[in-house]
């Protein structure tokens, strides 16, 4: 070994100077290429075969290979956007116009100059303040006094205003006081020839965030106006500029993002939230260790090598909460994604900060009810929600087919789908608001037919009819629907939001003898049993008006039975079921299959509004569910409706349960 060591020396010299170069060239913020000079000089002095010298090594090498200035240049065109959006999708039209509105309101805060207002009662004051900020590229607008400088605040938006202090008709103070009630967005600077500690006091008070004394430096204003700039973007930049796309799995939110991204010709990337176990997958591991990683969020950047990239964190809903001993991912993410502190991220791995603020970050969850409540409030919430049959029938033929046949290395006149080949695999081998399933279906036909074509080497295309189907994809999966069973007495059909979209469910209800107890098995979460039990006392306390004896259970006991779907669900709108459910196990009179309730009930018979309207309703519709009973608090939901959604179904909207019964029951 020793006789090696001075060729090693050699070799490991050559190292640090390549390092040294690196470092060099990797345009890091000075402070971190101080840092990573230092880490090389340590290393000098470290024996090259200590485990430190291998973990600083790697570490400063993944320091210069980190876009520290390497960005793309946005590409603002919003018409291009916009035919970008629509080449790739089909529908989603509420859902472009916010996605192009936000865009737009990017684009005009990166396009338009700063407006700068000078105010002063001297002309050549006025003109030498605004020959100089002219020349810094912003653009000016001048007042001769306090009153005239209102009037400009009043009618156009300024992102600064500096002010003379002794004018006639409204003072420099009184501006000041004026404009941070009236538009606390802009920037105030203060210039004046009388310069006094307790004035420079009051115009702090006031709002001013810079004291400049006449006669001023040059660079003076112009550091005070660009540092009042930076500090209002800041500011300006903290609600709703995070985009969340909410909605059912399969409803194009990924694909949305990716053509953002290509739009604007960033670079995007995924990160899943959902299997994250803790803080260390977002802020990364202390470089304690070989093998020590950045977090998510920096290796993608590093990946990329984009220091502006599109990043999409999928499954907002689903990261763990729980503050434990591993740390909190819900907080790390929020330093991440607010703009007060992503401008200096501090990973643990790198360990000196890194600046965030010009990703595009975009988040999407299932559901946001499950979303923590301060992440919630800082972003701007886009619904995706469930195809119709119709709009499903459109992506499939324009879209998923197509892909699916280049994607399975087939021509587009070697296999051919029939309308109602789609029609039946939408409706009969798919059950789902989105679409991931019925591509995967289009998917395994394709795969067949690729195979196919190979052995038998036919001329023409492969029709795929409906009965061409069920010889692909076998026999048709299990219906879970309204129709096809007859009308029970005690089983009610209700209509509840999951993860996966709307869903309808079956609440069943017994009784038999017993000691007045209330049995709740199934899928019943803690609010179900609650509503369940309001249900109960509220038929109890009314027993009379519903036709049932009054002590129905005195020696008897209930049961009321969710049977186990595939999903968690939980929520009080299944509370107006359950009564109609056990109101018809009292009444004997059967509940119609094919009507659909969704509602909370309060003790003492109210109906309350639920959320996830025109998923449940879409959910009805794909169950073949005639009539859907909902709480008339609903009602702008309803009307909310597009027609395609709406049409074929009788919506009722009902304030109590009583208003219910004779339209569930027969
Ligand atoms: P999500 O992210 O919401 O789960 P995806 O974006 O992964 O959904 O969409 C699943 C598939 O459906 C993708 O292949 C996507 O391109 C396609 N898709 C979804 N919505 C549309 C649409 N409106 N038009 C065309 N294709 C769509």
């Amino acid at each position: 070994m020793k006789l090696f060591w001075k060729s090693e020396n050699i070799e490991e010299d050559g190292i640090i100077q390549d390092l040294r170069r690196k470092i060099g060239e990797a345009r890091m913020p000075s402070p971190v290429e101080k840092i990573a000079l230092q880490e090389l000089e340590t290393l000098t002095k470290i024996g090259p075969s200590t485990a430190e010298y291998t973990i600083g090594l790697t570490y400063i090498d993944y320091l210069t290979t980190l876009p520290w200035s390497k960005k793309t240049v946005d590409n603002l065109d919003l018409d291009r956007a916009e035919r970008a959006l629509d080449e790739n999708h089909f529908g989603l039209r509420k859902v472009k116009e916010r996605i192009i509105e936000h865009l737009a309101i990017k684009v005009l805060r990166t396009t338009r100059k700063p407006r700068v207002l000078v105010v002063d009662d001297e002309e050549t004051a006025r003109k030498n303040l605004s020959h100089i900020l002219t020349r810094e590229n912003y653009e000016v607008s001048v007042a001769a006094s306090g009153e005239e400088a209102l009037r400009v605040l009043d009618s156009r938006e300024c992102d600064v205003v500096i002010t003379d202090l002794r004018m006639a008709s409204v003072d420099g103070m009184e501006l000041l006081e004026n404009a941070a009630l009236r538009h606390p967005e802009t920037g105030l600077i203060v210039v004046t020839g009388y310069a006094s500690i307790p004035s420079a006091i009051e115009a702090v008070k006031k709002g001013a965030t810079h004291y400049i004394e006449k006669p001023f430096k040059l660079d003076e204003v112009r550091t005070a106006v660009r540092q009042s700039l930076e500090q209002r973007t800041r500011a300006g930049s903290t609600k709703g500029t995070i985009l969340c796309f909410a909605g059912p799995p399969g409803t194009g939110k990924t694909s949305v993002g990716r053509a953002i991204a290509q739009a604007l010709g960033r670079k995007f990337a995924r990160i899943a939230l959902g299997g994250m176990k803790d803080e260390a997958d977002i802020r990364g591991h202390r470089r304690t260790y070989v093998g020590a990683m950045p977090g998510r969020i920096i290796e993608e950047i590093h990946r990329l090598d984009s220091a502006n990239p599109v990043i999409m964190l999928d499954e907002l809903d689903k990261i763990p909460q729980l503050r434990d001993f591993k740390g909190d991912p819900a907080s790390a993410l929020l330093e991440v994604l607010d703009p007060e502190q992503n401008r200096a991220f501090t990973d643990h791995y790198l360990d000196v900060p890194f600046d965030l603020s010009s990703v595009m970050f975009i988040l999407t969850a299932n559901v946001m009810e499950n979303v923590p409540a301060p992440l919630r409030d800082r972003m701007e919430i886009i619904e995706f929600s469930g195809y119709t049959q119709e709009e499903k029938q459109e992506i499939a033929s324009r879209f998923l087919v197509p892909k699916q046949v280049r994607e399975k290395g087939l021509s587009p006149d070697q296999v051919e789908f029939s309308p109602g080949a789609l029609g039946t695999i939408i409706r009969e081998y798919t059950h789902e608001a989105g679409i991931r399933g019925l591509e995967r279906s289009i998917a395994t036909i394709c795969r067949k037919v690729a195979r196919e074509s190979l052995r038998t080497r036919k001329d023409g295309p492969v029709r795929i009819t409906p009965d061409a189907v069920e010889k692909y994809l076998g026999r048709k999966s299990y219906r879970f629907d309204a129709i096809g069973e007859q009308d029970r007495i005690g089983v009610a059909t209700s209509l509840v939001r999951t993860e996966v979209g709307g869903e309808i469910i079956f609440v069943e209800a017994a009784m038999m003898k017993g000691e007045k107890e209330l049995i709740i098995t199934g899928l019943l979460g803690e609010v179900m049993r609650e509503s369940a039990h309001a249900a109960l006392s509220y038929i109890r306390s009314n027993a009379a008006a519903f036709g049932v004896s009054e002590d129905f259970f005195e020696h008897r006991d209930l049961h009321i039975h969710v049977p186990r779907g595939a999903i968690q669900k939980d929520g009080p709108s299944a509370g107006l079921t359950i009564a109609m459910a056990l109101l018809s196990l009292l009444t004997r009179r059967p509940a119609r299959r094919d009507v659909a309730t969704s509602g909370e009930i309060t003790l003492t018979g109210r109906v309350l509004p639920v959320g996830g309207i025109r998923e449940k309703v879409l959910a009805a519709k794909r169950a073949e569910v005639r009539t859907v009973v909902l709480p008339a608090k609903n009602r702008a939901e309803t009307e909310a409706l597009d027609d395609e959604i709406s049409s074929g179904i009788d919506i009722r909207l009902v304030e109590t349960v009583a208003e219910a019964v004779d339209l569930v029951l027969r």
